[in-house]
């Protein structure tokens, strides 16, 4: 992940929290300089630090002068209206982005959200609107792929084959707009784009033109066939990063025209068999009427 689009996502949230607590932000601003209220609150902050002492060193704490100095202050507040509490769009991380160390959902839904204006990609639909307007034969293959947007990810390559206008893409945007919402970092980029890059990279080694596709959490790669294949380029990278991907036990969706025979063809034996293999990918062809999946 580039350290640029993770700072501007979290730059994201810090805007997003000040402008939720722009009252709280002024009436802090108001409180520092009011005379009253600075002493009120330092006396209560010296009674506070007093308490803890005493507690420490296990002498006998009473309350009553902290509790009576809250109240004056609490009192304060209420008769000059003034309101400090601060307030959360997300309060497991309370918008910092992270909890123990670790990148909060919201923080990565934001990294999604910049990477999918990145890709060009139009508006994302949700399954429960796709599924209203989908035919009967796909509601059950919606139903089941909403599923595995919650699952283990076990079988971490899906491969959406069929004719233009089955709603392969409609399918796969569905997959990623699920996933967002569970706040996974996705990736969409068209075959188009991902080969462009595979030439690039084979001409400039710029490590972070290869690395964006193996490190994301999902990648979608849409319409793969339509792109130009570069001699010992475009294959060889292609294996390399569905293989790197499947092996770190990260997400593949790929969307296609092509039939499984096409791909073969196309492409070799090697990518052909991790589209295929039963144990990790979901291949599934969409033709319209007669839905298929997992043969
Ligand atoms: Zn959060």
């Amino acid at each position: 992940m580039k350290r640029e689009i993770i700072l501007q996502a979290e730059n994201t949230l810090a805007t997003r929290h000040q402008k939720l607590n722009k009252d709280y932000e002024n009436n802090k601003n108001l409180l520092s300089e009011n005379e009253e209220y600075i002493k009120l609150n330092s006396a209560l902050h010296k009674e506070m630090i007093e308490n803890a002492r005493r507690e420490a060193y296990g002498e006998k704490v009473d309350r009553k002068k902290e509790r009576a100095l809250k109240n004056d202050l609490s009192n304060f507040l209420k008769e000059k209206n003034i309101s400090l509490k601060e307030e959360f769009f997300c309060s497991k991380c309370k918008d910092s982005g992270y909890i123990n160390g670790e990148m909060c959902a919201c923080l990565k839904k934001e990294i999604s959200n910049i990477l999918l204006k990145e890709s060009n990609f139009g508006k994302l639909v949700s399954f429960e609107s796709a599924k209203k307007t989908a035919p009967k034969e796909y509601q059950k293959l919606y139903e089941k792929m909403q599923q595995w947007c919650h699952g283990d990810y076990q079988k971490n390559l899906i491969f959406i084959s069929g004719k233009a206008g089955v709603g392969k893409t409609y399918l796969s945007t569905a997959i990623a707009n699920e996933l967002i919402e569970e706040g996974k970092i996705v990736k969409l980029v068209t075959a188009f784009q991902i080969s462009r890059d595979f030439k690039e990279y084979r001409f400039s080694y710029n490590e972070a033109l290869l690395d964006k596709y193996l490190s994301c959490e999902f990648l979608f790669i849409d319409d793969l066939g339509t792109e130009t294949l570069y001699k010992d380029i475009t294959i060889d990278l292609l294996f390399h990063v569905i293989n790197e991907r499947r092996m770190k036990k990260l997400c593949t969706i790929i969307t296609s025209n092509l039939t499984l025979d096409e791909i073969y063809d196309r492409y070799d034996e090697r990518i052909f068999s991790r589209i295929v293999d039963k144990n990790t990918s979901i291949p599934i062809n969409l033709n319209g009427k007669d839905l298929r999946i997992n043969k």
